[in-house]
């Protein structure tokens, strides 16, 4: 497989680190399971040490995704690589990762060790991963800016102690193409056994290179990528796999590589983790951007499709975006639904059709048209409850408008009961938010209010995302309607269900995680 690059994605390691609230297990799961469909090589789960939630989401994957390898991360210490193993017990291709500082700052400033002995703590911490899993993974930590030789000699010392594979992360995101090309000719050409593993890369993205550093390893030998769906990561985050996935078929002249992602399912997973992570994408993001295809309509207007490959290299079908704009309305039948759905990826047998139409034709009275993105969205909405709310918002009644003081009057039902309160406030959002917060009286406050149109014409679905700081840590709330009081009234009591959850099932989950720095 000389010729074939592995795609490792850390989008729920890396990227989901970078996020202001954890992703629940639930979340993961589906984005987990649309990496397999995907046909990512490697999906790192998480980092099972930092925190009782990142353990039992690297637990559950590892149990129930199948085909990629699942990977969990650990620092080059016995009780990570320990925990790391216990959480991938049920994987059926289980991988540890485990990583140490290499650079003069990371050595001195962080670690204070010599570079004995930080040779020492390769050679044991592989040696001790290896002994609990067959497939292991080690990271020189600030490779990027890591003595020459030195690296060389971590890298040999890895290898020689039994990893599989060695990831070189340029984890500030300072090398350049040309800097990072030699430092993986040095490797190939001075390590003596590098022939006995594959090189990995990790870049990141702060001066917008990490792609071009990535496909230039590549050029130079490495075989394993690791990034992440529509780049999201630490800071500027990392390379975006749909980007080095295109060019690498996009280029295969060039490359001469290949790997074994299904491009069909990019779009599909882009806007799945857009979505999940509320992180938007910009229009203009290359290949899942809104406007990254938005000549082919164009073109297709003019009349010039013969001409299409002058201006287009690759074709919006390639990476899975749809072009059917078969419209759905209330009048549309389950089977059309069903159509629908299995075509942006739902084919699950788990969905209750019969209900899943009932609420569908809801939203249709209300209307009209249902898009593709309207549907998504009320998929996600059917799914995502993964644990029963304690409150439910069952009536909201706002008032507003020039002259009047605004105000909201909630009801909301909780354990067979229902309380009503109304209050005021600096407009009818905010009146909302009082009103709930004297019904479930928590320490709630709003730190970031983003409204957002989730589908075409003037009744589409707004959604509200709520970033809101309790006691009990950072909770990110969503909400959609076609109201957007409504909307933000639903984000809020995401928040206060995520909290009262929180309260309930994982007291120990409160207090900070550690974060990797890879
Ligand atoms: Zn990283």
């Amino acid at each position: 497989m000389k010729d074939h690059v592995l795609i490792f994605d850390t989008t729920l390691r890396d990227g989901e680190q970078a996020l202001p609230a954890s992703l629940s297990v639930g979340q993961k799961i589906r984005i987990a399971r649309q990496l397999a469909q995907l046909k990512v090589d490697v999906i790192e789960a998480g980092f099972p040490i930092s925190s009782p939630g990142d353990f039992i989401s690297v637990e559950t994957i590892a149990k129930e995704i199948r085909g990629p390898i699942i990977c969990g991360l650990a620092r080059a210490v016995e009780k990570d690589i320990l925990s790391c193993a216990a959480a991938l017990r049920r994987a059926k291709r289980p991988r540890i990762h485990t990583f140490l500082g290499t650079s003069t700052i990371h050595r001195e400033k962080k670690l204070r060790r010599s570079q004995d002995e930080i040779l020492a703590m390769v050679a044991h911490s592989v040696k001790l991963a290896r002994s609990k899993c067959g497939d292991v993974e080690f990271s020189a930590e600030d490779a990027g800016r890591t003595e020459r030789d030195f690296l060389c000699k971590v890298v040999e010392t890895a290898i020689g102690n039994g990893a599989r594979t060695v990831n070189i992360p340029d984890t500030v995101g300072y090398t350049t193409p040309e800097i990072f090309a030699s430092i993986i000719d040095d490797l190939m050409n001075r390590v003596p056994n590098i022939d006995k593993a594959v090189i990995s890369v990790h870049c990141h993205n702060d001066l917008g290179l990490a792609t071009s550093n990535s496909i230039t390893a590549v050029k130079h030998g490495a075989r394993q990528v690791e990034c992440t769906i529509n780049g999201i990561g630490e800071r500027a985050g990392n390379a975006a796999l749909e980007e080095v996935v295109m060019i690498m078929n996009v280029r295969r002249d060039y490359l001469g590589v290949t790997c074994g992602v299904e491009t069909t399912e990019i779009m599909r997973t882009s806007k799945l983790v857009r979505d999940v992570c509320s992180m938007p994408v910009q229009a203009n993001k290359a290949v899942v951007g809104s406007n990254a295809f938005a000549h082919s309509s164009g073109i297709h207007q003019d009349g010039v499709l013969k001409f299409k490959s002058t201006y287009e290299i690759m074709t919006p079908q390639s990476v899975g975006l749809l072009e059917n704009k078969m419209n759905l309305t209330s009048r549309s039948g389950s089977h059309m639904v069903k159509t629908r759905l299995a075509s942006l990826g739902y084919d699950d047998k788990s969905i209750d059709l019969p209900a899943f139409h009932a609420k569908f034709k809801a939203l249709a009275d209300k209307k009209g048209t249902v898009y593709d993105d309207d549907l998504v969205v009320l998929m996600e909405a059917d799914t995502v409850e993964e644990m029963a709310d304690t409150y439910r918002l069952t009536y909201l009644n706002v008032t507003g408008g020039m002259g009047i003081i605004p105000t909201a009057t909630v009801r909301i039902a909780s354990d067979g009961k229902s309380q009503q309160e109304a209050a005021s406030g600096d407009g009818v959002v905010d009146a909302t938010t009082r009103a709930i917060d004297r019904v479930v009286g928590l320490a709630i406050k709003v730190k970031d209010y983003h409204l957002d149109a989730v589908s075409e014409g003037r009744e589409a679905l707004g959604r509200v995302k709520i970033v809101a700081v309790a006691p009990e840590g950072t909770f990110t709330g969503v909400g959609t309607s076609t109201d957007i009081v409504e909307a933000s009234a639903k984000a809020y009591m995401d928040v206060v269900n995520k909290i009262c959850r929180m309260r309930k099932y994982a007291p120990k989950l409160r207090g900070k995680r550690a974060r990797a720095s890879l």
